[in-house]
């Protein structure tokens, strides 16, 4: 029989698990073909989540659950999810009920037909204001403007991944995780269907503005090196247009004499050029980050807990 991992990222969410486990049984129950496992990962919730991932572990031995060892952030809690994933495909799902499992079946469906990686696009996004959607979307046409992989819009982390795509992300280390650019980067036969997204059944999103902002800057940095050939291109254009301002003035002062003005056209020009310097400093840094904790070589989490068992690294 085949076995179906349901990888589900959990941080305080205490108050949605019951709800979440109930409609999780009916998948189940509607899939009686598979065997299923039910992998939670508990990412340094500081509610009584944990609790409550014991108590269901208690009760059905379908249940898996990872504990880290304090907030390591989503998208490494799901790395966490595909090296303790053991099924033959993985279904990556939020906690909230925001993924509807309904929508399980059907990627079941076209896995047996022998797609890969189904994933679930948005047709709706829920309820979130005007000016989240607007930036949301701006941001994906940029990261798609600069980056050669294709990263869908409004597609989120709600998919179904064949073993071999958790082996191939398994393999994929990185700390700062940009894990939906990761699923497009791996390739493989892709399908995409529809939903409408709902709203949490309960809690909040724990996504705050300068949240996104840190993802989005994430998103670009890790899959794009764009940015650095912004920055080139920009003191490349302003080399040039200096190097010919300069001819200008040259022949001027040679044939008019030196006449002592112009200090706006100095001072905007001294700042123009200072802010594109920092800028283009503030760019390289950002990779320059990147590559200091990617060399310290450090784990990506550290897990406390898998099921009842301590964990320790030796
Ligand atoms: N989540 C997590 N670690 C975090 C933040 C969120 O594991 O630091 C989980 C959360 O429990 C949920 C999923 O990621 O299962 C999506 O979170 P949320 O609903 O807050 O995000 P949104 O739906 O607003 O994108
Ligand atoms: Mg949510």
């Amino acid at each position: 029989m085949k076995k179906v991992t349901l990888l589900i990222p959990v941080y305080n969410e205490e108050a949605t698990l019951p709800v979440l486990y109930k409609r999780l049984l009916e998948l189940m129950a509607r899939n009686g073909g598979y065997e299923w496992e039910m992998l939670f990962v508990n990412d340094g919730s500081s509610d009584r989540s944990l609790d409550c991932l014991r108590r269901l572990r208690a009760e059905d031995p379908r249940v898996n659950y990872v504990n880290l060892s304090r907030n390591f952030g989503k998208e490494i809690a799901m790395l966490a999810g595909f090296d303790y994933a053991t099924g033959d495909c993985c279904v990556v799902m939020d906690a909230d009920l925001q993924d509807p499992p309904e929508l399980v079946d059907q990627m079941l469906k076209y896995w047996e037909e022998g797609y890969d990686d189904i994933y679930a696009r948005r047709r709706t996004r829920g309820e979130e204001s005007w000016l989240r959607r607007r930036l949301s979307l701006a941001f994906y046409s940029l990261l798609q403007k600069m980056s050669r992989i294709d990263i869908l819009p409004n597609v989120g982390d709600f998919r179904l991944l064949d073993r071999r795509c958790v082996l191939t992300l398994r393999r994929l280390r990185e700390h700062e995780r940009y894990t939906k650019g990761l699923f497009c980067w791996i390739g493989y036969r892709k399908k995409g269907i529809e939903f409408d997204r709902g709203d949490r059944v309960a809690g909040r999103s724990s996504w705050s503005f300068f949240r996104l902002l840190n993802l989005a800057i994430e998103g670009i940095t890790s899959s794009s090196t764009a940015p650095l050939r912004i920055a080139t291109v920009c003191g490349l254009l302003c080399s040039v247009s200096s190097f010919v301002y300069g001819i200008y003035f040259l022949v001027k002062t040679l044939l008019y004499g030196d006449q002592a003005a112009g200090f706006p056209t100095l001072i905007i020009v001294i700042l123009f050029l200072g802010g594109i310097q920092l800028f283009a400093l503030g760019v390289i840094g950002e990779y320059i980050g990147r590559i200091f904790k990617e060399t310290k070589g450090r784990p990506a989490y550290i897990a406390s807990d898998y099921n009842e068992t301590k964990l320790g690294y030796e």
